[in-house]
């Protein structure tokens, strides 16, 4: 945040920003650039991104989501259409990587806006 300029957005807010891949300050500048590498400094307010590490929780959120989006739909078609295999071979990775591709940045976005309404420094190195 830039002192003077606005009030701090809540941490809601900043995540939600964060989370369809906007600035986690302003809302207006872009959080992602090359798909999941965080901006240096948002292009509208100038808030620094470049410093934050969101290291592996954003990975784990979307192996949580999608495992639970394709495993129970893959268990029900199995179980109510018993479809040959080289069906649920075409299916499953498919949905599974159009599915990570999709929430990956999201779930990044999410957890640096996070960080950065808390506070945290985002590095070990201080
Ligand atoms: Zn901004």
């Amino acid at each position: 945040m830039i002192a003077g300029t606005e009030a701090a957005p809540s941490r809601v807010l900043a995540s939600f920003r964060g989370l369809i891949g906007c600035c986690p300050n302003c809302g207006r500048g872009r959080l992602l650039r090359n798909f999941l590498k965080p901006v240096d400094q948002c292009s509208a307010c100038g808030e620094a991104y470049g410093h934050l590490r969101a290291d592996d929780a954003p990975p784990w959120m979307t192996i949580l989501i999608v495992g639970h989006i394709v495993i129970p739909a893959l268990l029900a078609v199995e179980q109510s259409y018993e479809p040959p295999t080289w069906v649920h071979l075409t299916i499953w990775p498919l949905l599974t990587l159009v599915l990570t591709l999709i929430l990956l940045p999201r779930c990044k976005g999410l957890v640096l806006g996070l960080l950065w309404s808390t506070g945290a420094p985002g590095s070990e190195r201080g």
